[in-house]
């Protein structure tokens, strides 16, 4: 293991305005610190300059690597090959490229680990600019992920210190669909956390579709939960309970002679049961497509290129 060296991990798709932005701020609070670091820029398959504009970095700066993705992963597996090559490193630590994560905080957070801390969160003391959709969402997202994890997500973000021996037990981790955030605190270890507030996006734009935001929230949350799935009882029992209901009414107006009004009753007992029905099956069908995935074994991320001082060794290793 390299002696006391920090890895900064930055996952990065379509920042070209922002890499040479976050080398240099980040490195000159780093160096002046007194910490030494690498930066890891993990290029999420961009399709602006952010491959060149990385590559120009570490020709100048031998403290910069640079891996590229075969095509986008999502930042997730960017995080994870961050981590995967970072397990040579003393301590890691995981930012955004946009600098909305405050890198001063970094040092606070390397400060900590040497006080013997494992695992540094960043916890945001306030959300930052965000559109009412997104508020909405995420209040959604984060309050099924925090019951379902009985920890506070809601507060949470990706922006942390990890000591090795974390970084090795999340490398370790055979789940494909691995939710980084959520990851780090289910694996335990000697915890403590930092609050920052979110910054502006130093420049471009936020990489985030809301369809995009929402299948990352359905599929974090099912990796992590499977009362989706239990729910479904639920609705069945409701179902039945409505069903018999109306199945008594039914009957009492066979009985009755007022049969023919029952119509009514019969289309929404079925636009309602085959509702259930195709929801059920929906969250089912759900979970077994995750299932397929792993039991695939595709890797989470192809690496197309590298750049950076670091190659040599990682070829050795
Ligand atoms: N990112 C990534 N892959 C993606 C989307 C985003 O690596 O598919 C990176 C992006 O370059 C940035 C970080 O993840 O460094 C956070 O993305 P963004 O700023 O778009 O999200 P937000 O801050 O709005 O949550
Ligand atoms: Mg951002």
């Amino acid at each position: 293991m390299s002696d006391k060296v920090l890895s900064v991990i930055i996952p990065s798709y379509n920042e070209e305005e922002n890499i040479s932005r976050a080398c240099s701020v980040i490195g000159d609070i780093l160096n002046e610190a007194g910490i030494r670091h690498r930066l890891v820029f993990v290029d999420d398959g961009s399709k602006d300059g952010t491959w060149a504009a990385i590559e120009e970095m570490s020709k100048t700066d031998p403290n910069v690597t640079g891996l590229h993705f075969s095509r986008n992963f999502g930042k997730e597996s960017a995080i994870y090959a961050g981590l995967a090559y970072s397990v040579d490193a003393a301590c890691a630590v995981v930012i955004d490229c946009d600098l909305q994560h405050p890198p001063v905080k970094i040092v606070e957070m390397y400060r900590l680990w040497e006080e013997g801390y494992e695992v540094i969160e960043g916890v945001k003391s306030s959300r930052g600019k965000e559109s009412v959709v997104n508020k909405l969402g995420a209040g959604v997202f984060y309050g099924l992920m925090s019951h379902s994890m009985k920890m506070d997500m809601k507060r949470a973000s990706d922006f942390k210190l990890l000591d090795h021996k974390a970084v090795l037990a999340l490398v370790n981790m055979r789940e494909k669909n691995a939710f980084f955030r959520a990851l780090s605190s289910w694996i335990g270890f000697k915890t403590t956390r930092v609050e920052f507030d979110v910054q502006e996006r130093a420049a471009g734009e936020s990489k985030w579709s809301l369809f995009k935001l929402a299948k990352y929230a359905v599929n974090n949350l099912t990796s992590f939960s499977t009362a989706p799935m239990k729910a479904i009882i639920f609705l069945g029992i409701i179902a039945l309970i409505v069903s018999l209901v109306m199945g008594i009414i039914a009957l009492v107006q066979k009985f009755t002679g007022t049969a023919s009004a029952g119509f009514t009753t019969v289309i929404i007992l079925q636009v309602f049961s085959l509702s259930v029905i195709m929801i059920s099956l929906g969250i089912l069908g759900h979970y077994i497509a995750k299932i397929y995935d792993e039991v695939k074994g595709r890797p989470k991320f192809i690496i197309s290129k590298t750049c950076g001082e670091h190659k040599a060794d990682k070829d050795e290793a």
